[in-house]
């Protein structure tokens, strides 16, 4: 296809399709992970300001076609795809990667926002958020019977009851095994991401009878056409 596409990245399919793009299609990342430097297409990184700022750049760069792969979670950058595509008259298609569905022997519990997490984790002492880095601003909340583990992209200096892990995903059965062991982890705290990449941590809490308490997903905007996997997206494509 020879469409110039604009391509919404943050997540690894992002990335996948990133490297079949060709030279007139753009990736744009909002910066805070790894920008790839060994891409065909062009790469930019940073804000567009709002859904006007994104539909001004469309214009600008005479996109014609806006692709959103960004992260389940990244709710504002979809809903300001989906609005500036309507400003531009052009068509937006996403990728909306199913969630993952509890199964047999799963003990998961789904809160709205950070005050029901907090609820919900009222019991355990030892939980092990893996949601990014919303708990880092609730480090001076730590209940003085609960000691926290966070996983987020970067590593932090540990805090009174609480250790600051950086690493990215994709995360193997046994390391995480072997992490859930060394921590004592009695519940796991995830956003129902659907990545494959990260789906080994709810393996563990079953293995271990442990719960799981999921944020609950954020409501996207329908778009033109939505995709459940990445091949089906590549292929009307025609990549
Ligand atoms: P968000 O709240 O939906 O977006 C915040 C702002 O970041 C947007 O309004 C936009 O700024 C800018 N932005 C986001 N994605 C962008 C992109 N691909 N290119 C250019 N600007 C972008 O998103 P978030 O939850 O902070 O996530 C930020 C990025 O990390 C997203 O690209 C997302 O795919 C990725 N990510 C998020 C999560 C998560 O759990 N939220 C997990 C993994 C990866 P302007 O309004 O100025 O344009």
């Amino acid at each position: 296809m020879s469409r110039r596409i604009l391509l919404l990245g943050g997540t690894s399919e992002a990335l996948r399709l990133a490297r079949r793009l060709s030279p007139e299609a753009v990736y744009s990342l909002a910066g805070l992970g790894r920008v790839p430097d060994d891409l065909a297409c062009q790469v930019r990184v940073g804000g567009f300001g709002g859904a006007a700022g994104l539909a001004a750049y469309i214009r600008e760069q005479s996109i014609e076609l806006l692709l959103d792969l960004t992260h389940p979670y990244a709710a504002q950058i979809s809903a300001n795809a989906a609005r500036a595509a309507e400003l531009s008259a052009i068509a937006c298609w996403a990728l909306r990667r199913p969630g993952w569905r509890a199964g047999e022997g799963d003990d998961w519990r789904e809160v709205d926002n950070w005050a029901g997490l907090v609820a919900a984790l009222q019991n355990f002492q030892r939980p092990l958020f893996t949601l990014g880095r919303e708990p880092l601003e609730h480090l001076h909340e730590i209940p003085l019977h609960q000691h926290w583990t966070l996983r987020c992209l970067t590593a932090q200096e540990a805090v009174p009851r609480a250790e600051i892990i950086g690493a990215r995903g994709p995360f193997a059965l046994d390391g995480e095994r072997a992490l859930f062991a060394r921590l004592g982890t009695d519940v796991l705290i995830s956003k129902n991401s659907g990545s494959q990449s990260t789906e080994p941590k709810l393996q563990v809490a079953r293995e271990l009878g442990l719960p799981v308490v999921l944020l609950r997903r954020p409501l996207l905007p329908s778009v033109e056409r939505e995709f459940l996997s990445l091949e089906a997206l590549a292929e009307a494509l025609q990549l």
